[in-house]
């Protein structure tokens, strides 16, 4: 008998799984808003301007290809630091981040899922919204933690559970760990407000629960990345010492280049040369060191006051575009096809998704009779979305939901 005879079957990607159905469609009109990648106005993978230059620039400097140390280039995950935390955070000031460049968004959240599984001194519970990106559970799962659960979505509204939301912070035991998504929820495109995080900030207080923030989307909620990063400053600034997770796949799209950073807070210059000490012992397992070339795009982009400027205005671009969309498919939704039913959600709703409310009958009729490609969330990219079809998409959704 094989020596791999018992291994079972597993089932596809709930995501990877829409594209291959996609791409076996012949009808021109379909449409794939399965996958969360930025397409310009013509259905097209965009490459910026600011990262095609700094491609260039470093093309010319003739680099050599020697390793990096554990955790990643300097230049990289300093300017990735002031990026989010801020330039003036006196946590970079002081010395007492931790930080190290990635395997992208989810290889930051792999290391934080390790490091708090070895060294977080209570209960190792991690609690993630519901819904969330899917992905989230077998990571902190394959890291050791506990996978629990907290209220998030109110599908009544299709908006912020905030009632339950709180609720769930209070009774979770004490010092348990919170997974916050600073940005662009995905899947559901629903953000607390302003006057809600700093709540929610008072409430993991209140309880000593750890803050783990996924910003997988700085930028591209709002389109102002400073904006975007309310939330962590907001925590950090309010004493808790959070552990943040950051992607570059989406805010600069540089999906295949896989680069993020993982960073901790700590509370004195000592103590991040023993969590530092620790983080790198972490990963050197893992992957020994991080790749070089998205760490010089971005390090480059970052550090290049022109670059960085345009690399700003392109944020918004893409932001603005998806932002557009919105009001159009709303628009043709409630003055072409005169809906009756409530489409506020689409323009409320911010980031790379817009959670439709869309059933799993209605997600299987959009599917197979407008050749329409979502999740069976109901969760629709709207990056996908091009002002040639999102009257088409309106007219699609209308008739699988009148
Ligand atoms: N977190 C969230 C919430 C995401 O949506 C994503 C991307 N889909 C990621 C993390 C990580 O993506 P990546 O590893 O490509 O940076």
């Amino acid at each position: 008998v094989s020596t791999w005879a018992n291994v079972p079957q597993g089932p596809p990607d709930a995501i990877l799984g829409v594209t291959e159905a996609f791409k076996k469609d012949t009808d021109p009109r379909k449409m794939n808003l399965g996958v969360g990648a930025y397409r310009d106005d013509s259905g097209k993978p965009y490459v910026l301007s600011s990262v095609r230059k700094a491609e260039e620039l470093i093309l010319s400097k003739l680099l050599d290809k020697e390793y990096l140390g554990i955790t990643g280039l300097p230049s990289f995950s300093q300017a990735a630091g002031i990026l989010a935390y801020g330039e003036d955070n006196a946590v970079i000031k002081d010395g007492k981040l931790v930080i190290a460049q990635s395997i992208s968004g989810t290889g930051a959240l792999r290391i934080g899922g390790a490091f708090l599984e070895r060294f977080y001194p209570y209960g190792k519970k991690i609690y993630l919204p519901n819904p969330t990106w899917g992905n989230h559970i077998p990571i902190f799962k394959d890291s050791g933690l506990q996978v629990e659960r907290y209220r998030y979505f109110d599908p009544k509204t299709n908006g912020l559970d905030v009632a339950g939301f709180m609720e769930d912070i209070k009774n979770a035991p004490k010092n348990s760990i919170f997974l916050l998504h600073a940005c662009a929820h995905n899947p559901t495109g629903v953000d607390p407000t302003q006057a809600q995080w700093n709540e929610i900030s008072s409430a993991i207080k209140e309880r000593d629960h750890f803050a783990f923030f996924d910003m997988a989307y700085q930028g591209f909620a709002s389109g102002d990345s400073q904006r975007d990063a309310y939330a962590v400053r907001k925590f950090v600034a309010d004493g808790h010492r959070i552990c943040l997770s950051q992607s570059f796949a989406k805010n600069m799209g540089l999906y295949g280049e896989r680069i993020g950073a993982f960073s901790i807070v700590t509370d004195s210059t000592k103590e991040k040369a023993t969590v530092e000490s620790q983080v790198k012992i972490v990963i050197r397992p893992m992957y020994s060191n991080p790749p070089l070339t998205g760490a010089r795009i971005v390090s480059e982009v970052l550090n290049t006051p022109a670059l960085k400027d345009e690399w700003l205005r392109e944020v918004k671009v893409m932001a603005d575009r998806i932002i557009t969309m919105r009001d159009k498919l709303r628009g043709h939704l409630e003055n072409d096809f005169k809906s009756k039913l409530p489409w506020n959600h689409i323009t409320d709703q911010i980031g790379m998704f817009c959670f439709s409310g869309l059933s799993p009958a209605q997600v299987e009729a959009i599917q197979n009779d407008w050749h329409v490609y979502l999740t069976k969330d109901g969760r629709i990219s709207m990056a996908g979305i091009s002002s040639g079809n999102v009257k088409y998409l309106a007219e699609a959704i209308h008739n699988v939901t009148k």
